[in-house]
């Protein structure tokens, strides 16, 4: 097969300046994914920077070569920041600057602009330490799980191996002088190489971009808004998939003569309890606990594997922990809880069913107190 040079930059700078343009548009609708701003800025102006070397011998050096490589520079500068921008970090405008000018500085000295070696390592090392960096970023934020998060990662760091080659290969072998054949052939190459790339890396920060936004909608979906715990949709999820792994142990809770707590104190205080009660309780359930407000101020926690004695002994300390709470609004309110617990294996609705009904009897007999459902109460006793 020939490669003809002229061909695969044309196509390298239709390919990167319609998927800039995309980005930039994507960006422009959803504003709050700064990160494909970034990204899109960075393909236009890796376009212009291939445009420039592919008029080699046609338009001065100065443009060929002193200004196609500080856009180069700047463009993985760009990506760079697009990267932090994705992880909420500060962009580092003065150092994606930094690259682009330390060039354009080392231009100006003669030997320096004269020798291609000089100029290959200083543009590779340059290049590659901003590829370095953007993977750097993304790994040091892997905290976050998201599954095109490892593959940008490690597309970056390869690239930014593959660009540092370059300085042992010019050091190494011998420069070809420019304008030959291979020379355009090699630099053709080079650029069409640097658009897999870029098409790669953008294409998988489009996805992380998405893998975030559907992340946080699942979080949304799942999460009870005023207490920050599960919502009664996930419980249940959770819930299932636990039974289906063996018996468990359900606690409910409904709080005692809570309507009267916002009838006295008004909403906002009964609010406050309501989150006191989830931090009190969250702080001494044991870990696998999977705790949930199922609606107003009624609350379950499902204990995997618990046997009764010990879900019961669970029950106890959650009802001492909010005795002895101080809601934040008013410290000197009294709050207590009833709990109903029940265990076994099969349906939720089932058990929490049985809970409802340990739960009613707690109420009956005087509130505050764990109450259990009648087959566990045989197993305890
Ligand atoms: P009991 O001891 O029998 O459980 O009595 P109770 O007053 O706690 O029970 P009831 O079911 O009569 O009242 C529950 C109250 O909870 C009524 C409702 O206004 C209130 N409530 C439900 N959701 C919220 C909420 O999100 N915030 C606040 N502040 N109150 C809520
Ligand atoms: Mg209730
Ligand atoms: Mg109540």
């Amino acid at each position: 097969m020939k490669l003809d040079a002229p061909t695969l930059v044309i196509v390298t700078v239709f390919v990167t300046v319609v998927m800039g343009a995309l980005y930039l548009l994507s960006w422009s609708q959803a504003r709050r994914t700064r990160a494909l701003g970034f990204l899109g800025a960075a393909q236009i102006v890796g376009a212009g920077a291939v445009t420039l070397f592919g008029l080699r011998d046609i338009v001065p050096d100065w443009l060929s070569i002193g200004l196609a490589n500080a856009a180069m520079l700047a463009a993985f500068g760009l990506i760079w920041g697009g990267a932090r921008s994705f992880e909420g970090r500060r962009v580092p405008a003065a150092w994606i600057a930094a690259g682009p000018l330390a060039w354009l500085a080392a231009c100006l000295v003669p030997p320096f602009y004269a020798s291609l070696g000089a100029r290959v390592i200083l543009a590779s090392a340059v290049a590659g330490l901003y590829c370095a960096l953007a993977a750097r970023t993304l790994w040091h934020h892997r905290g976050e799980k998201l599954p095109s998060r490892a593959p940008a990662a490690i597309l970056l760091a390869s690239e930014a191996l593959l660009i540092w080659t370059r300085i042992p290969a010019t050091l190494a072998l011998p420069v070809p002088p420019t304008g030959t054949p291979t020379q355009t052939a090699w630099v053709a190459i080079l650029c069409f190489a640097a658009l897999l790339y870029t098409v790669a890396v953008s294409v998988l920060f489009m996805a992380l971009a998405k893998e975030r936004l559907e992340a946080e909608q699942r979080r949304v979906a799942d999460t009870d808004p005023l207490t920050g715990i599960a919502n009664r949709r996930a419980l249940a999820a959770d819930a299932r998939r636990a039974l289906a792994g063996g018996p468990c142990a359900l606690l409910l809770f409904d709080l005692d003569h809570f309507k009267r707590v916002n009838d006295t104190f008004g909403h906002a205080v009964g609010d406050a309890v309501l989150v006191g009660f989830c931090a009190a309780a969250g702080q001494v359930l044991p870990e696998g606990a999977a705790f949930g407000r199922l609606g107003g101020e009624e609350f379950a926690c499902l204990l995997p594997g618990a046997g009764a004695a010990d879900a019961a002994a669970v029950a106890e300390t959650v009802r001492h922990a909010v005795a002895a709470m101080r809601p934040d609004l008013l410290p000197g309110l009294a709050v207590t809880v009833s709990i109903g617990v029940a265990r076994g294996t099969g349906d939720f609705e089932t058990l929490l069913g049985q809970a409802d009904r340990a739960l009613y009897q707690a109420k009956a007999q005087g509130r505050d107190r764990v109450v259990l459902a009648a087959p566990e109460l045989r197993q305890v006793a």
